[in-house]
């Protein structure tokens, strides 16, 4: 039996085993000794490694990770577009890295930017996978990664010279990367262990995203490493700020290997299998053995595949209302696609995150284009929620489903709060108190889905529970609440809700 220390300082009410897999070619996989339900925890661990991507490394806390967008800030439950009250203070020394207070600065200071400062300080480091292969090496020099992690990195995969012969120039460019490294650090290592170590990183590491689909950066464990691939997955991860937790998406069997999608396991066929080879290896799960022409079949006659994948490709978030009338304006190849067949709720995400993108920051109140925008997001979340996730993400409590809800429901409180005056909006034939009361009618559902989604105790249960008692003054169990609606309530609810799809456009 291979050596169990990998599972050491994972948080689990569950017997969990690390050994062969049937899935990975010449791998480990994490495999369930006893029965898990739907909707636990399989486990929750620190992961060893966060770091931002450029993007992001004026937004984010380069310790705990908190970010400024977050759009409930999980410390002081205020929506941050609006005040968070965080504050980022950069690093005296180096001005690349920022904290959001002093503990979390000496924390870092510890762990791993005593050393890393005067690398930054020296020269400014686009490329994230380099900057990850110097922390880890911070850390080594700084005793603070045990033998016991250092192992298991380095007993990561690594396909090196999969990376060498599919991307031009990569041999020398991580030849570079690893001298510098060394020279950097001053460590001992050859650079051959170095080069190596990079392309561990860039193998293994998980893309740190945020509940609004925001990327804001790398994030690495070996533990969470050893998780194998399904289309068809029976969990699904996220995160916490620095830590992972991995949950069940349906009853695992003791003797099970636990399985996680690496890409978005609800697109066509092809699609997914072409992003899987950035792992270099070919999905054998069951999804992907059935015929391949399944996906295809679904796709209505008349529609026109290709004039949508171009519009895809030319999608441009910094302007989404671009893209927007490329893809859904009179005569766009996204005009009369079936809103649940993919990839058209994947557009709808898009373009709200696009939307987002450029009212997250600003200030609402003074723009009469900040809040259509807000408007044009809405028109999408709606038939992302409650015609494309149903269709695609069949498990009603699925946590991608629920983000997508609160999302919306994080967007209708906004609206609230900023569109005084609807009637500027003729178009927008609804009155305050009816989005109020659409508001409430979405959030006692997330309230009532995110503790099974994500867990009682996780930040987004928690501030979904925190938000209705500041907006609605009520707290308790969630299906309590429910029950005590009066019938003609709910009903109303109802109505408004499919007032605001036919509104987006959905027909109902
Ligand atoms: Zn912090
Ligand atoms: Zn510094
Ligand atoms: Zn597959």
């Amino acid at each position: 039996m291979p050596d169990q220390s990998l599972l050491d300082g994972a948080k689990t009410k569950t017997k969990l085993s690390i050994e062969t897999s049937s899935l990975a070619v010449d791998g480990l996989g994490l495999i369930a000794t006893a029965v898990i339900p739907a909707g636990e925890d399989v486990f929750s661990k620190q992961q060893i490694l966060n770091i931002a991507d450029s993007a992001h490394l004026i937004t984010t806390c380069d310790c705990c990770f908190i970010w400024l967008g977050d759009s409930v800030n999980l410390r002081t439950y205020t929506i941050s577009a609006e005040n968070s009250g965080t504050i980022l203070k950069k690093c005296g020394g180096c001005q690349v890295v920022r904290y959001c207070s002093t503990s979390c600065q000496r924390k870092a200071w510890k762990s791993h930017h005593k050393a890393e400062c005067k690398v930054y300080a020296e020269k400014y480091i686009e490329d994230v996978y380099l900057r990850a292969t110097i922390r880890l090496l911070c850390m080594r020099k700084l005793g603070t990664i045990s033998d016991s992690q250092w192992y298991w990195v380095n007993r990561m995969q690594s396909h090196m010279e999969d990376y060498c012969r599919s991307e031009q120039l990569f041999r020398q460019a991580i030849s570079e990367a690893a001298s510098m490294a060394l020279r950097w650090t001053g460590m001992a290592d050859s650079e051959e262990v170095i080069r190596e170590l990079y392309c561990r990183i860039k193998l293994n590491h998980m893309t740190n995203i945020r509940m609004e689909s925001e990327t804001t950066g790398i994030t690495l464990d070996p533990l969470a490493a050893i998780i194998n691939h399904s289309c068809d997955p029976n969990a699904f991860c996220f995160f916490e700020g620095t830590k992972i937790r991995v949950r069940s998406l349906r009853p695992i069997v003791a003797g099970e290997e636990i399985t996680i999608s690496y890409t978005d396991d609800t697109l066509a066929r092809d699609t997914r299998r072409g992003y899987l080879t950035r792992w270099f290896f070919d999905c054998a799960c069951e999804k992907c053995a059935k015929n391949a022409s399944d996906d295809v079949l679904k796709i209505p006659r008349g529609f026109n595949v290709e004039a949508l994948n171009d519009a895809m490709q030319s999608f441009d978030f910094s302007q989404p209302d671009k893209s927007d009338f490329a893809i859904f304006g009179a005569g766009g190849p996204g005009v009369g696609w079936p809103a649940d067949l993919q990839p058209i709720p994947n557009l709808h995400s898009h373009l709200a995150t696009g939307y987002r993108a450029k009212t997250m920051f600003s200030d609402p109140t003074v723009s009469h284009e900040v809040q259509l925008n807000l408007l044009s997001e809405l028109r999408h979340r709606l038939p992302l929620c409650f015609v494309g996730d149903p269709a695609i993400r069949p498990i009603s409590t699925h946590p991608m489903r629920v983000i997508n809800l609160f999302m919306l429901t994080m967007l209708l409180r906004r609206i609230l709060l900023v569109l005084k005056d609807t009637s500027k909006f003729p178009d927008f034939k609804f009155q305050r108190t009816e989005v109020g009361l659409v508001y409430k009618y979405y959030m006692m559902k997330v309230h009532e889905d995110a503790p099974i989604s994500h867990g009682k105790d996780s930040p987004l249960a928690v501030s979904v529970a925190e938000l209705m008692r500041r907006d609605f003054a009520v707290a308790g169990d969630p299906a309590m609440m429910l029950a005590s609606m009066k019938d003609d309530q709910l009903q109303t609810m109802r109505g408004i809700h499919l007032r605001m799809l036919q509104w987006s456009g959905m027909r109902v």
